[in-house]
Parts: structure tokens; sequence; C-alpha cells
């Protein structure tokens, strides 16, 4: 093989990068007054995305690294608090409150490239972005988020939210704030049909699409006429949420609430000059239903960049649809130079701000291994949490991990209880707590 070959050449960055980062550490020790932890060197690492886990890691990440060249691709200038967007449609937050500048919690030590990832090509470490450079990376660490694939439902696009009765607390802040506003239209005509859905799809907080109706049928009470309102909800599934305890509560209190529920079928159409939609049932067949007001969740899945690279999962559940990674250590599991983190990821559950808060610290750790040729120290108990509004008011708070259990944060807080005070906590508490995770200090 020629010396001078590509394959070489890394190899011997990769030694360089591993001897340096050992020697470095050391020579900090002695020599300076950053703490034990701080790690020297030169690897290039390419994030992308900054949202809740972009932003959770290039922070972590900044902190640790000491002559690291760390590079963060993201293209909006501004952070959404999209955990608060179901208090916006519920007409509980204004909308300004879940919103702030990336800036201002960017670290300063990065190379903020505004623009988007089109292509990954991990055999040859590159990214394209959308405004034509290519970078080159030595790790990289897939932070995108999830598409909302709206287009997959016939007739439906996600422009569409806020007009003909469809709202969608997933569309943006802009169509949770629209969203609103049709369910407020809604309540003042004094009656009509309601349709809530779930999606066939694994989608972020999975919760939101039960918040929605409950809320809803917490505002349809309060009117004094609940009997002139009708509710449905269709699951693609036979159930409604992948916790079993949560799964049979939520079941339990949409009997209770007079909510009429219908399994095994899929929103597959709608038509929105006519309020109608159309869903496909298990066996094929279709039914179509008038609405005055429905609440579409559309499929999901990584971004069309990561989907269409080497980097998504080639067959199984999540395969063609989302990111590759090991769930435990968060590390891809065919480019070890690869870690994912956040709503991008193939894992059972996970796609929550929650799980951000508890997989950043992973793959902060997991991956300075990687740069120091070590074994990875840290695995991923899958923790999730999605505190589940069950109305205006009160709360349960809904904290699992990969094995179903219940992993309580609060001792004094029953996780089978509605209380008030889950309701105070996801109100007031959980907005400063996501920001610390971005900035890294949680
Ligand atoms: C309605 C709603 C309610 C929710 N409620 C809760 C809750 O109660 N509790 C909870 O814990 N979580 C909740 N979540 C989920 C939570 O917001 C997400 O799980 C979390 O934001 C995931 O972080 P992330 O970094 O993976 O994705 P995001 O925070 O969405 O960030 C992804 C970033 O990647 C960028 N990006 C995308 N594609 C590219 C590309 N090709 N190149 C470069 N950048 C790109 C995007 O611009 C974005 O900034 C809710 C979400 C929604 C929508």
């Amino acid at each position: 093989m020629n010396d001078k070959s590509p394959v070489s050449l890394d190899l011997n960055r990769r030694r360089f990068l591993q001897f340096s980062t050992g020697a470095g550490a050391a020579a900090l020790l002695a020599s300076s007054g950053l703490t034990a932890n701080t790690i020297d060197t030169r690897a290039r690492i390419v994030i992308i995305g900054a949202g809740a886990g972009g932003m959770a890691v290039a922070n972590r990440l900044s902190r640790r690294l000491n002559g690291a060249s760390i590079t963060v691709v993201e293209a909006r200038e501004t952070h959404h608090y999209q955990p608060g967007w179901t208090l916006v449609a519920s007409g509980v937050w204004k909308p300004e409150k879940t919103v702030r500048p990336n800036s201002q919690f960017m670290p300063g030590n990065v190379d903020w490239i505004r623009s988007s990832a089109t292509a990954l090509d991990p055999d040859n470490r590159t990214v394209a972005l959308a405004n034509g450079e290519t970078l080159s990376y030595d790790y990289l660490v897939v932070a995108t988020g999830i598409q909302l694939n709206y287009e997959e439902i016939e007739g439906m696009s996600a422009d569409l939210v806020g007009q003909h009765g469809i709202g969608s607390v997933y569309a943006s802040l802009e169509g949770a704030t629209r969203t609103r506003d049709l369910i407020d239209q809604w309540i003042a005509r004094g009656q009509g049909q309601g349709i809530f859905v779930h999606a066939p799809t694994p989608v972020k907080c999975a919760g939101a699409p039960l918040k929605m109706t409950l809320t809803t049928l917490s505002r349809l009470e309060a009117t004094g006429n609940r009997d002139q309102f009708q509710v449905d909800f269709f699951s693609p599934g036979g159930g409604v949420f992948s916790q079993p305890w949560v799964n049979d509560f939520v079941i339990q209190r949409f009997a209770e609430q007079g909510v009429n529920r219908h399994s095994f079928h899929t929103l597959t159409a709608i038509q929105p000059q006519d309020r109608t939609a159309t869903f496909t049932l298990g066996d094929g067949s279709t039914v179509t239903r008038d609405y005055d007001f429905i609440h579409v969740v559309p499929p999901m899945s990584a971004p069309d960049a990561v989907r269409n690279s080497a980097l998504v999962n080639e067959e199984g559940r999540f395969g063609g649809n989302w990111l590759d990674v090991d769930m435990y250590t968060m590390q891809h599991n065919r480019y070890p130079e690869v870690f994912g983190i956040g709503d991008v990821i193939g894992a059972p559950i996970n796609k929550t701000a929650a799980s951000v808060k508890a997989q950043a610290p992973i793959v902060e750790a997991n991956l300075i291994a990687a740069i120091q040729n070590q074994p990875l120290p840290r695995k991923h108990n899958g923790y999730t949490s999605c505190p589940l509004i069950t109305g205006i008011g009160k709360a349960m708070p809904v904290e699992f991990g990969y094995d179903m259990e219940f992993l309580p944060s609060f001792p004094f807080i029953d996780p089978k209880e509605e209380s008030w005070a889950t309701w105070t906590f996801k109100d007031r508490m959980l907005q400063p707590a996501y920001y610390a995770v971005l900035e890294g200090r949680a």
C-alpha cells in the first residue's frame, strides 16, 4: 500500500490523536489550571444539529476538550422549547415563552456554521452542507432530531395546520398556536366532532397526542356542555402508549371521559375542504369520518440527510428510517467514530428532552473514551420522561426506561398519581431545567 494513501494517512492521524490525547491530558494536569477531566486533543468533531441534544453535547465537549476543533452545523437562529408547545396549544402558555436565541446557549469556542447537512458520507468521513461546503471529521455527532412526514398522509401538508379544522401541536410553534385557535373556535361553536390520532411510527414525546386529547377534554368539560361534543381517538395499534401501566391508565381515563376509541386505525388521507379524514384498518379496508376539529400526528423519521446515508439502520424495526446506534452506548453500530443523540436514534422509546438529559453525559464520556482509544465506559438505561398532563392543572410524571420499569426522580412523588405538584413542575420548573441541559450543566 502506498504510504500516502488516504487509509494510511488516516491511521497515522488517528494514532497521533490517541497519542496527543494521553500526553496532553498529563501535561495539562501538571501545567495548567484546567481540571483533571480536561482532555488535550486535536480531534476534529462535527456536531450536526444544535437542538436539545446537539447543544448539550457541544457545551459538554467544549468544556472537556482542550485544543479540539468543534464545528456545529445548525441553520436556525432560534431555539424552540418544544415541550412547551402542548401548553401553548392548550391555551396555557403564550407562544413567545418557548423561544430563545441559539446564541444564548452556543459555546464561544466552537465554530457555528449556519447551514444544514445535506449528505453524510461516513466512509470518507465527510458532511456536505447546503451552503456548498464539505466538512471532514474525525468524530461525528448526529443530533438532527426528527423529520415530520405530513405528506405521507394523502392530502395533508404542514401548511394546512390552522386551516379547515386541522390542528397539529408538532408542526411548529406557529402550528401549535394555530391549533390553540382552532380548539378555541370549536369550543366557541358549542358542539361538534373532534378527532384525535396517534401515528404509525415512533414519534417525539409520544405522550403529546394524549396530552392534547386530555387538555381539550378538560376544556370541553369546563364549558358545562360536554355532551354536545363528540371526541374520538384513533390509534394504529391496539394501545395508546408504550409503557403498559400508563397505557392502561389512559385507556381507562378515555372510557371515563366518554372518548370513543378506535384501535388499528391509521390516518392515511384527509380531505380538508370536506373536513373528512380517512383511516386504513389492519385488513386494508378504509373508513371515512367527518370532523369539526382534527388533531393530526404525522408519521416521523430521521431527516432525509440521515435516511439517505449509510448511517441509517439497514434492517429491522428501524430499517431505512432511523440512525443505527447502539441504544445503550450511543455509538454507531458500524462506524465507531459516529455517535448519535436525541430523537434521531433508532430506539424503541427515548424521543424526549428528558432522554437527551440522560444521553448527553453518556455521549460525552463515550466519545471522549473513543478519542483516547479506551473502552466505552457508560451505558444509557433508556430513561425517558414525558409528564402526562391529564387535564388543565394536573399531571403525572411518567418516567421509565428500556425495561419499562418506572424510574422516579423524586421519591416523594408517586409515579402513578396525578397531582397539582407534577403540573406545577411541568409548568414552572422543567423549562429552566431544560436550559441547564442545553448548557451542559445538568
Ligand atoms: C409538542 C411536543 C411536546 C414535547 N413534550 C416533551 C415533554 O413534555 N418532555 C420532554 O422531555 N420532551 C418533550 N418533547 C420532545 C423534545 O422536544 C425532543 O425530544 C427534543 O427536543 C429532542 O432533541 P433533539 O436534539 O434530538 O432534537 P431537536 O431539539 O428537535 O433539535 C434538532 C436540531 O437539528 C437541526 N437539524 C435538523 N436537520 C438538520 C440538518 N440536516 N443539518 C443541520 N441541522 C439539522 C434542527 O434545526 C434542530 O435545531 C416534545 C416535543 C414536541 C414537539
